[in-house]
């Protein structure tokens, strides 16, 4: 039987990615990540501190994670002398939707403290970048911690800015406003004049590692281009799969959560399609969960099932084959859902 392109794609990024854990690869000088970190840390982020065009990257993940994340780290410092420190600081995480930034002493240093863990070529920065991103957690430190942690990372500075500025970190807005109900991605669409398909950052992965201020920004294409030319020298499989799903798929875009994507031919706002993916996951970032879309996600996926174009309005969506209407699904609000 004959392969879907998204099922292609979806197997080449995952024989892609499972080639960094070959060690045979730093014989030929390739990237050679340990088996261990590629499970805390995205691939792509690990490849730009190790390049040179990133200068700290930085993560959490469970304490129970912690002896596996620390036999990586050693291995990834070993070859590379790449420096790392893990803190715990005994804060987690909460996750809720009604404070992201939240974070507080676990009394009894549970299985669901967190920690933070940073890689960088700088024994300086790491330090620097586990203490900002343990402040940036804390509710009354986090506006300027958010921001120094953003520089240190690399972000670019109108990008840094963007985020203070949808988080309310900055005029007279309610600081509690930003993260709550707004989700930065449409803020980024809504944002942009022009759209750079390297700063897609609708489908399942996205080669920037900050929100960009909107989709065309400059030194975020920079990154992102540089980032993916890297990658294309080193694992073209890898880079196929990456360029596949920001380049050639559009997506139906609800919030990182809740997306269909699509793969077909768009033109404004319209899209022919001959195959789509819709994509339900577990809410990772509390702070898009502004709504649940998943009722209206299984709807719109049941009418694109008997039709073969989408055209989306300012109000509503609507499905067809050829001509023929099959079904309109009623938005909340303009940005409710975006066709990317
Ligand atoms: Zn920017």
């Amino acid at each position: 039987m004959k392969k879907s392109r998204f099922e292609e794609s979806w197997a080449k990024r995952k024989a892609g990615q499972a080639l960094f854990s070959s060690k045979e690869r730093l014989k030929v000088s390739k990237v050679y990540i340990p088996r261990q970190l590629l499970k805390f840390m995205p691939h792509s982020e690990f490849i730009a501190v190790l390049k040179g065009i990133k200068p700290v990257a930085t993560n959490i993940t469970n304490y129970y994670n912690l002896n596996e994340l620390l036999s990586g780290l050693e291995e990834a410092k070993k070859i590379y002398s790449i420096e790392y420190l893990v803190n715990s600081g005994k804060r987690i995480l909460v996750n809720s939707d009604k404070n992201y930034f939240k974070a507080f002493s676990h009394p009894t240093g549970s299985r669901k403290e967190q920690i933070v863990f940073s890689i960088s070529r700088s024994k300086e920065l790491v330090e620097r970048a586990n203490e900002y991103y343990l402040k940036r957690s804390d509710r009354k430190e986090s506006p300027s911690y958010c921001h120094k942690f953003g520089l240190l990372a690399g972000y670019p500075k109108c990008c840094v800015d963007f985020a203070d500025h949808v988080s309310g970190f900055k005029g007279t807005e309610n600081e509690e406003k930003g993260w709550r109900f707004s989700n930065i991605r449409k803020i980024s669409f809504q944002n942009s004049k022009k759209f750079s398909r390297y700063l897609n950052i609708f489908s399942i992965e996205s080669l920037v590692s900050h929100m960009p201020c909107h989709l065309n920004c400059k030194p975020s294409k920079k990154y992102a281009r540089k980032l993916l030319s890297f990658i294309e020298e080193d694992n073209k499989l890898y880079a196929d799969s990456i360029k596949y799903f920001l380049f050639e798929t559009n997506s139906l875009f609800w919030d990182e959560s809740n997306k269909i994507l699509i793969d077909g031919v768009k033109e404004d706002n319209t899209i022919e399609y001959e195959e789509f993916w819709p994509l339900t996951l577990q809410a990772e970032k509390c702070y898009e969960m502004d709504f649940v879309p998943r009722e209206k996600l299984k709807k719109t996926v049941s009418l694109m099932e008997k039709g073969n174009k989408l055209v989306m309005d300012y109000f509503s969506f609507s499905v067809y084959k050829g001509e023929k209407l099959i079904g309109t699904i009623k938005k909340d609000s303009v940005f409710e859902v975006l066709l990317y």
